[in-house]
């Protein structure tokens, strides 16, 4: 009995929206109907059998009149108070979790993903995919001439136009300091690879204003192909060795590792 109530009881549980308190209410009022129902049930039949038994020290009448006068509304108070304290708590708490997982995966200064939400769905993707890694050029002698404040300026301005440019059909985040990586899911190659180059073409003609002036930068890439099954480390070696030929050839380009 103890076992079947608490299956019960996790069932409500389980099949309850907790996404807004009003869901919470809802659910409460329609559990609490259902535990008066049991509990009235249960009150008259404890009745019925003590009665049968003779055990019943006042006349039946009076006895089912106070049952069905004081069960059913103090059942469906306490139930549904009940319900939905624990309700809001089980709300607040998917909440501040479904919040923490948001900020564990969230680059603060760009706003894009960060490399761990980076990593998990190029992992989760098994189709054919490819890897695009950028790293802004000369970034140290930005920081070196404008400051720290306009560096992460710059880093913001590349992170908008990688999203303007990849959003609607790749995956991009901020891996590293000045590092950004993309990746096509089920996208034909040829088609990925030319949004690099759009990419990297608007990135070194948007200019950055700074209170000396503006300037512009531009970023380097690494492209690899990948397999269905290929891991993020693999793709990313072979993305990475081929954005450091990109710098040793001259910066400002894209390089393909096949
Ligand atoms: P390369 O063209 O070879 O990539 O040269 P680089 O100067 O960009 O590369 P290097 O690795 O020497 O310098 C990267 C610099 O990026 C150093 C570091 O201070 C800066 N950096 C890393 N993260 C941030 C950040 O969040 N904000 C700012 N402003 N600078 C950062
Ligand atoms: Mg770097
Ligand atoms: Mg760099």
């Amino acid at each position: 009995m103890a076992r079947l109530l608490r299956q019960w009881i996790v069932n409500q549980l389980l099949f309850a929206q907790f996404d807004s308190h009003r869901d919470v209410c809802r659910k409460a009022v329609w559990v609490g109907l259902k535990v008066t129902l049991l509990a009235y049930g249960l009150n008259l039949a404890a009745h019925f059998m003590l009665y049968w038994l003779d055990l019943l020290p006042y006349a039946l009448g009076s006895a089912l009149i106070i049952a069905t006068v004081l069960t059913p509304p103090i059942t469906f108070i306490v139930s549904v108070a009940a319900y939905v304290a624990v309700g809001f708590a089980i709300h607040d708490l998917g909440v501040s979790q479904a919040e923490f997982r948001m900020l564990s995966r969230t680059d603060m200064l760009s706003g894009l993903p960060n490399r761990r939400a980076f990593l998990e769905q190029f992992d989760r993707c098994d189709r054919e995919k490819a890897m695009l890694v950028f790293d802004i050029d000369q970034f140290k002698a930005v920081n070196d001439t404008y400051g720290h404040v306009v560096g992460d300026e710059a880093i913001i301005s590349v992170a908008r136009v990688l999203a303007e440019v990849f959003s609607n059909c790749c995956t991009c985040a901020r891996i590293g300091g000045e590092e950004f990586a993309v990746f096509s899911c089920d996208m034909p190659f040829g088609e990925f690879a030319a949004l690099g180059e759009v990419a990297r073409n608007r990135i070194s003609g948007k200019q950055i204003e700074t209170g000396d002036g503006r300037f512009c930068v531009t970023v380097s890439g690494g492209l690899a192909r990948a397999l269905p099954d290929e891991q993020f480390g693999e793709v990313f070696s072979r993305a990475d060795k081929a954005l450091y030929s990109a710098k040793s050839g001259g910066r400002n380009r894209i390089v393909l590792c096949y």
